[in-house]
């Protein structure tokens, strides 16, 4: 059996709908998924074992049987727990298909045939009774179905079907409850991924302001949370408004109502600023006493001693619908609003008594503008960027003539704005979508910046009003890139416009450069390294489908992940690898590279990160990958607005001395000019 699958094709731009081997959905789930990590989450892990220990006690104290239900199972982690602790019996639920499988085997290797019953089913699927799934209703619910934001994954839904018809009242739950904190804070480096700042261009007639639409300013933009590692924000970056509050709470332990509400609290902010950001994160009591917590609070609010590192569960960021003056000691309201799957917030000014509960309902946030549907909180950031947009700015003034003739492609792209800014005076092209039309005219160029909704490849001498492009500029971005040479589209862009440059067009970037270093990561490692035992039992079953799943496809593929929010140190100097002359088009040959690089310092070879230079002209450069080694032990700042491929080493590679160092790590790198794609493989 063959399926389909949706993918952007890097050499044409478009989504296209590969066939795959049936398999290739659920291999790709389980490579990336986030059961290794789970399992490496030691805190996570104790702290559940514990909870179930103390909920199958207290039951056995009340002289009842202990009947678990684990909805959720994954491995069968949290039943194999439970009947340990010496529960009766547990019906272990997963509607995953191939985890369900992997439970069953996990679960007879670890000699619990007789005590847990897996359902391969959905929850709300699940039949009580003689001839049901599960005999009788139990009297434990164990789940772990949460993600960043809490409720993403489907908890309330999942735990509202779960009281009304699959456990007894009064049961006991682990985790007993959930809290949910926030605190207001106002910061520049956030408040960038949501708002496009004016853009300062100093052209040779003095300074000008590019600025965006009204309806951009006061869009609430979109409700998706922005889940990060808020760890790795310096405290530099923030400036903290209000103290930690607890904005809501729900108890596991009794029925549970999923269906929209808000929450609201009155906050007295510590420091006048600006209210832009609502950091939220929560926590999980394991027992009713909450003696056994396990939070995901970040290093300002708890002592480093209690710190884990994981991926599976971070921190939110909110973005407030507009930024509001607070003054300090001024008390303001906050309201958490929630459907189903998720959670937004609104600020207000404590006008007086009259203000009640039901008068703050808040809707859903909905872009208005377009913006926030076609930038994504890394973009945002990346045009905010004043030192990235003034690398642009130098070569475009380098280049640009007053009859030049542009055409730009690029997704969502500021150049032909500011080409026009540094005195462009002809029309530009722009091959882009009608959205950008408000942000020319808020600019007063409509009639200045021409939108071609057409492909590069449909491109006609018409559509350019029968003239020739002389600079053909790109950033290049593309929305559909995943993995950072998924941006060489533009080589293939301008290998099909080519009939329409001038024969002495200039193309910036010029060319670009793949760039590859060895690393050592602090944390990242875990979400893929095999787990073995996990509190004594043996998940190995799942480790080895990971690792079958990951060889799926005949060569492993790098993937992508912002590493700013990774911690790793350099153990080798970072080397250039492939070049792509964009001056030229795209060769009918693959581009190879084989070599090696040496190691430099000791640690553990746990990958390589590759990352993509563009050269706009001579001397000028933006870098979407490593910016610095900040130290000698090779700490690494990248770039805070891209994400790096990582290609993780299927085996780690350890020196404790320099002189057991393995000298150096052989690579081969392929990139298939027909497909787009980067092939890889090192050898230790
Ligand atoms: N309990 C395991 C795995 C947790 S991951 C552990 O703690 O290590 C959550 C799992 O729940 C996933 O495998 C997902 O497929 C499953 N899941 C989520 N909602 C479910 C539901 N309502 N019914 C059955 N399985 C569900």
């Amino acid at each position: 059996m063959k399926t389909f699958c949706g993918r952007a094709n890097p050499t044409t731009g478009a989504m296209e709908w590969l066939e795959e081997d049936e398999n290739y959905d659920y291999h790709q789930e389980i490579a990336r998924s986030r059961y290794a990590d789970m399992l490496h989450d030691k805190d996570r892990n104790v702290k559940y074992y514990q909870g179930i220990r103390a909920a199958v006690s207290r039951v056995k104290e009340r002289g009842e049987k202990a009947i678990v239900l684990d909805i959720g199972t994954g491995t069968g982690l949290l039943s194999m727990m439970a009947a340990s602790a010496g529960a009766d019996f547990c019906y272990a639920v997963e509607v995953f298909k191939p985890m369900a499988n992997a439970a069953v085997k996990i679960v007879e290797k670890n000699g619990f045939r007789d005590k847990i019953k897996v359902i391969n089913k959905h929850s709300t699927e699940v039949t009580v009774g003689p001839d049901g799934d599960m005999q009788c209703r139990a009297n434990i619910l164990v789940t772990e179905l949460f993600d960043t934001e809490l409720i993403g994954e489907g908890a309330l839904p999942t735990y509202e079907h779960a009281h009304k018809y699959l456990v007894q009242e009064g049961c006991e739950a682990v985790p007993h409850r959930a809290t949910v904190y926030v605190q207001l804070v106002e910061s520049k480096r956030m408040w960038s991924w949501n708002k496009l700042f004016p853009v300062h261009v100093e052209a040779e007639d003095g300074e000008k302001i590019i600025v965006s639409p009204s309806e951009m300013e006061d869009c609430p933009g979109v409700p998706s949370v922005c889940d990060i590692q808020l760890n790795q924000m310096p405290s530099s970056d923030f400036t903290i408004l209000s103290d930690v509050v607890t904005m809501f709470s729900v108890d596991f332990s009794k029925p549970v109502r999923s269906a929209s509400t808000s929450y609201r609290v009155q906050l007295e902010p510590v420091k006048s600023g600006k209210a832009q950001i609502v950091l939220s994160w929560w926590d999980i009591d394991m027992d009713p006493s909450g003696m056994i917590n396990c939070t995901m609070a970040p290093y300002w609010v708890k002592s480093t001693s209690a710190f884990q590192w994981r991926d599976h569960w971070m921190q939110c960021v909110y973005f407030l619908p507009n930024e509001e003056p607070v003054l300090q000691g001024e008390k303001v309201y906050l309201t958490a609003c929630r459907d189903e799957y998720s959670v937004w917030y609104k600020l207000q000014k404590a006008r007086g008594k009259e203000e009640n509960k039901a008068a703050v309902r808040v809707e859903s946030p909905v872009c208005r503008c377009q913006a926030h549907l076609l930038w994504n909180r890394p973009r945002f950031g990346q045009l905010n960027d004043q030192n990235r947009t003034h690398q642009y700015i130098k070569s475009l003034t380098k280049v640009l003539q007053t009859d030049s003739v542009c055409l730009c492609i690029s997704d969502g792209s500021l150049l032909p704005v500011l080409a026009h800014c540094l005195g462009a005076k002809q029309v530009q092209y722009f091959l882009m979508l009608l959205f950008f039309l408000k942000f020319f005219k808020a600019n007063n160029l409509e009639d200045k910046i021409k939108i071609i909704e057409a492909r590069p490849e449909l491109l006609t001498s018409s559509h350019l009003e029968d003239k020739k492009i002389s600079v053909l500029v790109g950033e290049p971005f593309f929305t559909t890139s995943l993995l950072p040479w998924h941006n060489l589209y533009f080589w293939y862009a301008r290998t099909a416009v080519t009939s329409h440059l001038t024969s002495s067009a200039t193309v910036l970037p010029q060319s670009a450069s793949l760039h590859m270093m060895i690393v050592e990561f602090q944390d990242l490692w875990r979400i893929r390294s095999p787990c073995g035992t996990c509190e004594g039992f043996d998940v190995q079953t799942m480790d080895d489908m990971i690792k079958n799943s990951l060889n799926f496809r005949e060569s492993k593929e790098a993937e992508p992940h912002p590493l700013w929010e990774y911690p790793c140190k350099s153990l080798s100097d970072p080397q250039e690898v492939l070049t792509f002359d964009f001056r030229k088009t795209v060769p009918e040959y693959s581009l190879s590279a084989e070599g090696s690089v040496n190691l430099l310092r000791k640690g553990r070879s746990h990958g390589a990160v590759l990352w993509m230079e563009y050269h706009l002209a001579a001397d000028i450069s933006v870098n979407t990958g490593l910016m610095q080694i900040s130290n000698e032990k090779g700490n690494c700042e990248w770039n805070p607005h891209c994400k790096q491929a990582v290609y993780f080493f299927s085996s780690v590679i350890e020196s404790e001395t320099l002189s057991d160092l393995p000298s150096a790590v052989t690579y081969a790198i392929n990139f298939n000019t027909k497909t787009g794609e980067i092939a890889m493989d090192f050898k230790l």
